[in-house]
């Protein structure tokens, strides 16, 4: 092994990406008493389930969930899991929706709460792998280029599929049966705004924007009677085809919009325009029965695009996902 290596234990398994996914597979490796190390491109847990705090101006703040707003289930599997959670009061019902739960106080203290006890190397940008003497060196970017920062025997990549093949060495077998897997981008507009009577919004028939979250109605508690705080989804194909519009021309297209649907002039008091590159799987991807793929080199992938055939639900794939992958490895 070189001896500039960041971390001098040879690993059991490395998993790149925080995401339901590989932090659900590193808990369960772990618990069968493999040493395991997740690393982290972004600074906390959670991937498309993070939640996003926003200043107020009066010194106060508020926490938005970013990504899936809330989550349900259709197989027992994860249905028993999401019990646990309600069971250790992680999870609630949502107060509008009650067939779907939202995370006690923000989506991302799920995705902590598994990550406790874990080996977790944060904002750490995985860039490449390398095969060599039987163990997979992984490679992270540094402020010089990159740098190996620990080797393992397998590797599970955790990420969604365009981010994987980048990873993926060149000619390795799983390339092929993930290439042609797209993932739609996303706009998601974070807005708070002050109004003394409930917003009255139907999105339902809006050809451009895919659904509006109140997020201060769903947890069933308002931190101040007059603030409302909403998440707007774009619709997919609207995203894909504004993807690379400036953003404050974006943002400025959906608070009209927003304001449009709500019939009256609005006080917003903050916002926050996000960029999902890889929201949900676009094309049906490949039949796949095991909700992850493998091959004999010991690189495995695991994500919510390999469980498609199990749950329309993308939180949920990704868990069982997460659980198939640590099964086989
Ligand atoms: C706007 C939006 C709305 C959604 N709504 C719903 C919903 O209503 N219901 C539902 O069930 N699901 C929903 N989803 C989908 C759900 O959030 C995802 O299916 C699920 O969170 C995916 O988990 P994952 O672990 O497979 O991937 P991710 O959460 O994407 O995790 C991948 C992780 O890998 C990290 N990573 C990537 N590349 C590297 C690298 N090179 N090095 C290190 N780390 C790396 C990323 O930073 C990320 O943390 C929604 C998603 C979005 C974006």
């Amino acid at each position: 092994m070189k001896s500039d290596v960041v971390m001098d234990t040879v690993m059991d398994v490395v998993i790149i990406g925080a995401g339901m996914a590989g932090l659900t597979a590193a808990k369960q490796l772990q618990h069968r008493g493999k040493k395991v190390a997740v690393v982290e491109k972004s600074r906390g847990t959670g991937g498309r389930l993070s939640s996003k705090r926003l200043p107020l101006p009066d010194d106060q703040s508020l926490t938005f969930d970013l990504g899936c707003p809330s989550f349900s289930s259709e197989t027992p599997q994860f249905k028993a899991q999401l019990d646990k959670w309600l069971a250790d009061e992680l999870i609630v019902p949502c107060a509008n929706q009650p067939e779907y739960y939202v995370g006690r106080e923000r989506n991302s203290s799920i995705t902590r709460h598994i990550a406790k006890d874990l080996n977790i190397h944060f904002s750490t940008r995985v860039c490449r792998l390398e095969k060599e003497r039987e163990l997979w060196q992984v490679y992270t970017e540094s402020p010089t280029g990159e740098q190996l920062f620990c080797t393992a025997e397998h590797i599970v990549i955790a990420t969604p599929p365009q981010q994987a093949y980048d990873l993926l060495p060149k000619g390795n077998s799983l390339c092929p049966l993930i290439e042609h897997i797209k993932m739609e981008p996303q706009w998601v507009l974070l807005l708070a705004v002050r109004s003394s009577t409930e917003l009255k919004i139907d999105s339902a028939q809006h050809p451009n924007i895919k659904s509006i979250s109140p997020e201060h109605v769903k947890r069933g508690a308002k931190p101040d009677d007059s603030v409302q705080y909403y998440q707007v989804q774009a619709g997919e194909e609207w995203s894909q085809e504004t993807i690379n519009w400036e953003r404050t021309r974006v943002e400025s297209y959906l608070l009209s919009e927003f304001e449009a649907l709500c019939e009256q002039k609005i006080d917003i008091i903050v916002s926050h325009l996000h960029r999902w590159l890889y929201s949900l799987p676009s094309n049906t991807p490949i039949d796949n029965k095991e909700n992850y793929l493998t091959c004999s080199e010991k690189i495995h992938l695991s994500g919510d695009y390999l469980a498609t055939n199990q749950s329309r639900h993308g939180l949920e794939c990704a868990y069982l996902s997460g659980i198939s992958v640590a099964k086989q490895i």
